[in-house]
């Protein structure tokens, strides 16, 4: 069979760059197409200051991407590129991946769970009108059963040449951010569905032999179109159903003599159960759990399968409670106020080793501690402090933030003074670079949790006791920006955060 040798990908997100600079890699006689609507976005994938920071990808991006001689190689033409000219990748393209964003629906009918396939839908119309030749085009995005039919109708019903033909497949991504360069490079597995006719079966075949570059042929599982789709919210929500059942069982720990740590390691040393995902946390954050979880809710109801339709949501209801239950006790240990109390948040990121905040635990727990009147102090090494304004503004006005919000460059500053220390993001510097010594000392190895403590307030001449000296020798007040500070001069050049902020 003829061996794929152009592929676009629509979509330069979390998804489509990391996914596209691997294939490019292990495929150099390929030419891979990234395109966005997004000129900025697409802009930085071409800098050095690659638009998302997960660990490994600049190698990637820039042995794929940059023309590479000498070496063990020789000469390597490139063959990734970035572009926002969609129309002419699509054109040029054998294969196209559609790796849009596909968030909660937030009007019309199933607003609030249903997932809104706009830009899947915009996607594919661009195709249709577009091409001249015929093409596979590959769902990549977690879209809802049957999505993979509804872009078989609107093929057929938009293409104007019509001798044109188009293949539909169904290959979800199960990467996860912060682990993605090597979930792409060793995966679990690949999947790919397709129909079950000569033609779909071919093409499946063809975008197999893309994969098979590097993964070996038994991880690439083969199914049909709504099987595919329906793993891949499948596997999603049972990921959150995990986090969410560690997490009810850490309230229970709470309320008896039960360590939610010694628990998980008891439950998780049973193989039919295994240990990954049972650490207790605030609670999941990240662009897709909630998402899949809803999406899989508004499937199940729109088939009247009522009680499943429930239990998924409860998943969702949880993670809620978990939340709210996180920033009660950090109020309850306060003695129920937090009028002027500062509180430091490490970490604002959904997880360690990526910047990305959508859906992240901090927001939720910062807006409650807002809420009580507290001044937050936040550090996060790769979030940048523009990105924590904007995740707060939509629940506070700028008068408060400027007055409540504070964004360190080091997590020394952010802890000085204040009266409790609750770290969000389980960031490898939280637990190995000598954090201030009463958090450090608590500092649980594995366990994302809160800890309150009395951190006092540097004296004029800095003397404090050695376990302190650690934190208090780094002359930090130019490092702090205040929301207000932020909202007179928001920070646009990325020149001017580096990429590393407070890295020592
Ligand atoms: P993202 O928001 O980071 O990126 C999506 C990109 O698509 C944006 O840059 C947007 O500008 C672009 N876009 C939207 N419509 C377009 C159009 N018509 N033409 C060109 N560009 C367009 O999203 P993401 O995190 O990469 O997720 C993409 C999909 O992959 C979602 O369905 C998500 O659920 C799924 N997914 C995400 C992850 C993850 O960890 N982020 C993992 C697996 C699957």
């Amino acid at each position: 069979r003829e061996p794929v040798r152009s592929i676009c990908c629509i979509g330069a997100g979390y998804v489509g760059g990391p996914t596209c600079a691997i294939i490019a890699c292990q495929n150099p006689n390929i030419q891979v197409t990234v395109v966005d609507l997004d000129q900025a976005r697409i802009d930085a994938w071409k800098s050095d200051h690659l638009p998302i920071f997960e660990p490994g990808l600049r190698d990637v991006v820039q042995f794929a991407r940059d023309e590479q001689s000498g070496g063990r190689e020789g000469f390597r033409p490139p063959n990734l590129f970035f572009s926002t000219d969609i129309d002419c990748a699509i054109a040029s393209a054998d294969l196209i991946f559609i790796a849009v964003n596909t968030p909660t629906k937030l009007v019309g009918q199933g607003a609030g769970s249903a997932s809104d396939l706009a830009y899947v839908e915009a996607a594919a119309r661009r195709i249709a009108e577009v091409s001249t030749s015929d093409k596979i085009v590959v769902q990549k995005s977690t879209v809802p059963c049957g999505t993979a039919q509804t872009l078989r109708h609107i093929f057929a019903s938009v293409a104007q040449n019509t001798d044109v033909n188009f293949e539909i497949l169904s290959n979800p991504e199960f990467l996860a951010e912060g682990t993605a360069i090597r979930d792409l490079l060793s995966p679990d597995r690949i999947l790919i569905g397709s129909n079950t006719d000569s033609r779909a079966l071919q093409a499946a075949e063809r975008l197999a032999d893309v994969y098979a570059a590097w993964v070996p042929r038994e991880r690439i599982l083969t199914v049909n179109c709504w099987s595919s789709e329906l793993s891949k919210l499948a596997a999603n929500c049972m990921l959150a159903q995990r986090i969410s059942s560690i997490n009810s069982l850490s309230a229970i720990c709470e309320v008896t003599g039960a360590n939610i740590d010694q628990v998980a390691q008891a439950v998780g040393q049973d193989t039919r159960i295994g240990s990954k995902m049972l650490r207790a946390s605030a609670g999941f954050g990240g662009s897709c759990f909630k998402k899949d979880v809803l999406c899989l809710v508004h499937i199940a109801e729109s088939y009247n399968l009522h009680e499943v339709a429930l239990y998924w949501r409860r998943i969702v209801d949880i993670n809620e409670y978990s939340k709210a239950r996180f920033a009660k006790r950090i109020i309850q240990s306060l003695h129920n106020t937090l009028d002027r109390k500062k509180i430091a948040i490490l970490g604002w990121a959904y997880k360690k080793d990526t910047g990305d905040t959508r859906e992240s635990a901090a927001i939720n727990v910062a807006g409650q501690l807002i809420a009580e009147n507290a001044h937050v102090a936040v550090y996060d090494p790769e979030v940048r402090p523009d990105q924590i304004i904007s995740d707060l503004t939509p629940h506070h006005n700028t008068d408060t933030l400027a007055k409540r919000v504070s964004i360190y460059k080091n997590p020394y500053s952010a802890c000085e003074g204040a009266s409790a220390v609750v770290i969000l993001t389980e960031w490898d510097e939280f637990k190995t670079d000598g954090l201030p010594s009463p958090v450090a000392n608590g500092l649980d190895k594995e366990v994302l949790e809160v800890r309150l403590v009395s951190i006092p307030r540097r004296t004029s001449e800095g003397s404090r006791g050695s376990s302190e000296s650690s934190w208090v020798k780094h002359d930090c007040s130019s490092n702090e920006r205040s929301a207000e500070n932020l909202a007179e001069s928001p920070i646009s050049e990325p020149e001017t955060i580096p990429p590393r902020l407070g890295k020592k």
